[in-house]
């Protein structure tokens, strides 16, 4: 098949036992391409590369984390090009905005898409990133590999049905895809245990987390951690993804 490639990342991160293999992935990926970007190899220097982080920027999150990677050399590099394009961009935005009349009643009215140039060139450029736009590529080939194995092999639903499950925002894009791409019968092979794998760890946090409250009571002092010790990085995670417990990822 042709997700061939996806299948042992995919069982790599099923292994690691995370709270979602898919944040394994998002994070594996995300720590390749800052290391490709600003790494040893020095991709910053080659102008192919800036053309690309030139052209589609970086999110506030992938900013924050090329920042606490270090080379500030190659971070400079990054942004002198990348500030050149914005620059012109801004340019062209600031000419095409002009001073519109408005009615008092449109003035009432909540605005939910931008009304001018200036607005319309911003929210582009807040929603891309470099990083994000190459896991928004990837993430569909491992969700295809997914069901796929999900489909075909007992091994692998069997791991996946006592694994951890998954954080909500990636289990809802699971969701999604299996609506709108598995038919009916093969629908009814994982929604409802998906949903009881969902429950079950959701109601493990929740009791890890209640635990750990219940271990600040002087009279729990000597009684067992049980699974609470690492409890808050691990319930934040679940709900919105990533790895808020994970230390600063650095230049090697
Ligand atoms: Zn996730
Ligand atoms: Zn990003």
């Amino acid at each position: 098949m042709k997700e061939k490639l996806y299948i042992i990342p995919l069982n790599d991160a099923l292994q690691a036992l995370d709270e979602c293999p898919f944040c394994f992935l998002e994070r594996k990926l995300e720590q390749d391409l800052i290391d490709f970007v600003l790494g040893s190899s020095a991709s910053y220097m080659e102008s192919d590369t800036r053309a690309l982080t030139d052209k589609a920027g970086f999110c506030r999150s992938h900013f924050k984390k090329m920042y606490d990677y270090g080379n500030t050399l190659g971070n400079s590099w990054i942004l002198k090009t990348h500030y050149q394009r914005i620059l012109k961009d801004m340019e062209q935005a600031f000419s095409s905005t002009v001073p519109v009349k408005i009615s008092f009643f449109d003035r009432k009215k909540a605005t939910s898409s931008p009304n001018t140039a200036v607005g319309r060139w911003l929210l582009e450029e807040e929603s891309s990133c470099y990083i994000c736009n190459q896991f928004e590529k990837e993430f569909p080939r491992y969700v295809d590999t997914f069901f796929y194995l999900y489909e075909k092999e007992e091994e692998f639903r069997k791991k996946v049905l006592s694994s951890k499950g998954f954080c909500l925002p990636h289990f809802a894009r699971l969701c999604e895809h299996a609506s709108q791409n598995l038919p009916e019968k093969k629908q009814t092979l994982f929604f409802p245990p998906l949903f009881n794998l969902m429950k079950e760890n959701m109601n493990r946090i929740y009791e890890d987390v209640s635990w750990l409250i219940e271990k600040f009571d002087y009279r729990n002092k000597d009684a067992d951690w049980k699974n609470s010790k690492d409890a808050v990085g691990r319930a934040m995670q679940k709900l919105k993804g990533g790895y808020p417990f994970d230390p600063v990822f650095k230049q090697r």
